[in-house]
């Protein structure tokens, strides 16, 4: 029987998706993006978290039927207000079956999202990213160097991945988490808006500046914080390159 491992399941958020909606956080992420500001999403088994003094596990298994059936407790709410379900991580396409197996049991009952890195199989990005009703899909760097350096791995398959959804007209947004000097230059922004011109499923492209407390959970999960960039500086919040492509852009 598959079986997934979350990490939570936040009912009533606003800014993950249309209207008002359940989001669920897969456990597992294969990039280790210095900036992330959730640590016990990246390893794939349930760990042990410490907040203030007591002990928990984080990360717990649970069947699709099981899942389903707690999403669809919100199906009024969410049918009133065009809301549903996002499913996010770490990177829930590295639970690929079990998410595939979600999607199938809620049979199209209500909205559904996928927030993803887009780091993926091509077969499996495409199968998920065909079943859900949007995709929003982040990009960090264009440059191949700078995203290894970053991340931990090549934007190759991304950016492969990015150009399978284009193609496929399904309507996504991009989010681009402005990291103060690692990616809010104005040339990584002008070749993501390349990238992004003329897309015709692209909704809007969301900026998601650093924010300083993004270190504060590390060590919840015995970790320590090591962003390797200034975590006082702002970042540039630089809409152009964007909207002189008659992108809709948003700063969150
Ligand atoms: S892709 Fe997201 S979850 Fe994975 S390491 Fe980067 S910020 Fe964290």
């Amino acid at each position: 029987m598959t079986t997934g491992t979350i990490f939570s399941i936040e009912e009533f958020a606003i800014h993950d998706g249309p209207g008002i909606r359940t989001t669920v956080f897969l456990k597992g992420c294969p990039l280790r993006c210095t900036w992330c500001h959730n640590p016990e999403g990246q390893g794939f088994e349930p760990e042990t978290m410490v907040k203030k003094g007591e002990k928990s596990v984080c990360g717990e298994r649970i069947s699709p039927e099981k899942l389903v059936a707690k999403l669809l407790r919100n199906e009024e709410i969410f049918k009133m207000n065009g809301g549903g379900v996002t499913f996010t991580g770490g990177e829930p396409l590295s639970q690929a079956q079990f998410l595939l197996e979600v999607l199938e049991k809620l049979g199209g009952r209500i909205h559904t999202a996928i927030e993803t890195s887009g780091y993926a199989p091509k077969e499996v990005f495409r199968k998920v990213t065909d079943k859900v009703d949007l995709v929003m899909m982040d990009i960090k760097m264009v440059d191949p160097k700078r995203h290894r350096e970053w991340t931990g791995l090549s934007n190759a398959l991304i950016l492969s991945n990015l150009e399978t959804l284009i193609g496929s007209g399904k309507p996504f947004i991009a989010r681009i988490p402005l990291i103060p000097g690692v990616n809010d230059d104005r040339e990584n922004l002008e070749k993501t808006a390349v990238l992004l011109e003329g897309a015709t499923g692209l909704q809007r492209v969301e900026l998601l500046p650093y924010h300083k407390t993004a270190g504060a959970k590390y060590p919840m999960v015995a970790r320590e914080y090591l962003p390797g960039f200034d975590t006082e500086i702002p970042p540039r919040l630089d809409t152009e390159p964007f909207e002189k492509r008659n992108i809709k852009t948003m700063i969150l």
